[in-house]
């Protein structure tokens, strides 16, 4: 089974082209979805950012106050360290347990795609055996960013700027998706793309 890496700039469409991946049945797993699931109530990653963060880092109702969390690390480089070194393990080692059993699942075939914004920047990509990169010119992503998270451009330009940039990224990768034109020309690109590769490793099967 190939494991592709899905990465990104904010706003450049990761989510999007996922959505397109997930429609030719193949599965994707969210990093994000796994960052929130390992801080559930009962974790030990929540325990170990009780104490490292203080009581008053969860909710009443024993969930994490993110909203006080992304505040406290915003501005904090040493504060931000300490909770990823909390975190950054368990979501990468969750993430891989998902790609196992979707393995044993698949009888070892066939794609997975773990869609995963810091994939360069914490190193992930050289556990994968693609990494693709979704691009998007500054002005579509501050556009896109705009829109979606009703924002100033000022503030979506800020983002983008805290971010490492995307023509860095673009160097890791395998294969570029062009998101700067219609969602159903991306749509076809990604589709194309997916067959192309399920192509390639079927013809190596045999
Ligand atoms: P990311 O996951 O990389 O942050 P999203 O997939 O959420 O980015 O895309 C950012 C925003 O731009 C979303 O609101 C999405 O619907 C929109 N978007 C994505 N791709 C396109 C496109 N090709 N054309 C127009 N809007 C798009």
């Amino acid at each position: 089974m190939l494991v592709i890496g899905l990465t990104g700039g904010i706003g450049s469409g990761k989510s999007t082209v996922a959505g397109f991946i997930k429609e030719k049945g193949i599965k994707v797993i969210d990093a994000d979805q796994v960052a929130r699931e390992i801080v559930e109530p009962g974790k030990p990653a929540l325990g170990e950012i009780n104490e490292e963060f203080g009581p008053n880092i969860l909710k009443e109702d024993g969930t994490l106050n993110r909203k006080k969390l992304g505040g406290i690390i915003f501005s904090d480089k040493d504060a931000r360290q300490r909770l990823n070194k909390i975190t950054h393990p368990r979501i990468r080692k969750r993430m891989f347990e998902k790609v196992d059993e979707k393995r044993k699942d698949q009888g070892g075939k066939g794609l997975i795609v773990l869609e995963v914004p810091l994939l360069i920047e914490v190193g992930l990509y050289k556990s994968v055996d693609r990494v693709w990169v979704v691009s998007a010119s500054e002005t579509s992503q501050i556009q896109r960013l705009m829109k979606r998270d009703r924002i100033s451009r000022e503030e979506a330009a800020k983002r983008i700027q805290s971010q490492m940039p995307l023509y860095e990224k673009e160097k890791y990768a395998d294969a570029i998706i062009d998101n700067n034109q219609e969602p159903k020309e991306v749509r076809e690109q990604v589709h194309a793309m997916i067959d192309d590769l399920l192509k390639k490793i079927d013809n190596s099967c045999k």
